[in-house]
């Protein structure tokens, strides 16, 4: 083993802290320090970098530097500031992050499918209504996005008795779900669901990607739900099509901006919920013991994790 760990973030005292105790409880070998504790014998002896949202100012202080391990899943923010010669960039693949996921899914389809936003509105008119049960089976769910957390959330659809489509950039086979790949499959597979729920990577690619065109290929009246990044749908586009009717329930975890501006339509909007970025949290003691196991891993064998495909964008 050499070299001290540098904890990079620019998050707030307490949870860099819980995150810093966790991995030295999973890490009890290794050193590892929040950089502005190490000397600059220990910046140019390390190897290895554990970061959040760093400033990549601060890395250019580790010229040793073989891999950085990120402690969320998406790292979009990482690629954009990242230099072109820039080491690689591991980022969090926690199958606990992806059961918590498959639950959100499950449980904010479930609120579509039980139509709970509806009965809610009723409630605060006093109205009593009963809408025609739909069942799992016919119900759609399209997911946008088979990676990590799409398949195990597919997985999770499927058993809860959903039909799941779902949309990768490359073509793949999953027992039980209707696959599609690439854009005219995205054109089939969105006309074809009655939910969308978008788990896809924020990349060059798919910024913008539920704009008012693809909303116009969708089943009228479906729902959507976006679990990925704010910019993969277009928020004034959502807009109008929930004004039509085009869309009748967003739900909606990652905007633009975070916090969502308090001025923001989406707030009061009726036919919106808005989550402030819970649907899968890291949880800090499964994550530091997924990156206890990467490092143990490099120690051993000299072997980088798999790391983001830079020209990919994930
Ligand atoms: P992943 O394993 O990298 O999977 C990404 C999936 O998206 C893959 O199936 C990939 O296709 C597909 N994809 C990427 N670009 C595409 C394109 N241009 N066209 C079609 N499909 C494309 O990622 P993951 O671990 O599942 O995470 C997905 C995202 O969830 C993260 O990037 C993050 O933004 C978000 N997230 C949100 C939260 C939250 O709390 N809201 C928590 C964790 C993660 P291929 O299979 O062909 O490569």
């Amino acid at each position: 083993m050499s070299g001290t760990i540098a904890l990079i973030t620019r998050l707030a005292d307490e949870p860099e802290a819980q995150y810093l105790a966790a991995l030295r409880g999973a890490m009890p070998d290794e050193t590892i320090l929040p950089l502005r504790e190490m000397s600059i014998a220990q910046r140019l002896d390390s190897t290895i970098a554990i970061v959040a949202n760093p400033d990549p100012a601060n890395l250019a202080s580790l010229p040793r530097l073989t891999w950085v391990q990120s402690l969320w899943a998406g790292v979009e923010q990482l690629i954009a500031c990242w230099p072109q010669d820039g080491p690689p960039i591991v980022r969090l693949v926690d199958p606990e992050m992806s059961r918590t996921m498959a639950e959100a899914v499950l449980a904010w389809t479930y609120y579509l499918q039980r139509d709970m936003p509806v009965y809610r509105a009723q409630q605060n008119n006093r109205e009593w209504h009963q809408h025609t049960y739909r069942k799992p089976s016919n119900i759609e769910v399209g997911i946008l996005g088979l990676g990590t957390l799409g398949a195990q959330a597919s997985q999770r659809l499927l058993d809860a008795g959903f039909r799941v489509s779902g949309w990768s950039r490359t073509p793949k086979q999953v027992d039980g779900v209707t696959t599609y790949h690439g854009h005219e499959g995205l054109d089939d597979m969105l006309a074809a669901a009655d939910i969308v729920v978008c788990l896809a990577p924020l990349t060059p690619e798919t910024r913008a990607l539920i704009d008012k065109t693809r909303i116009a290929r969708m089943k009228a009246g479906c729902a959507l739900i976006n679990f990925a990044r704010g910019p993969v749908v277009v928020e004034a586009d959502l807009l109008d099509a929930l004004g039509r009717g085009q869309i009748s329930h967003a739900v909606l975890d990652v905007f633009d901006v975070e916090p969502l501006p308090t001025h923001s339509p989406l707030w009061l909007h009726p036919n919106v919920t808005v989550l402030p970025h819970i649907s899968a949290p890291t949880d800090v003691h499964t994550a530091a013991s997924v990156i206890a196991a990467n490092i143990t891993q490099f120690r051993n064998t000299g072997q980088v994790p798999e790391s983001v495909n830079f020209a990919r964008g994930y």
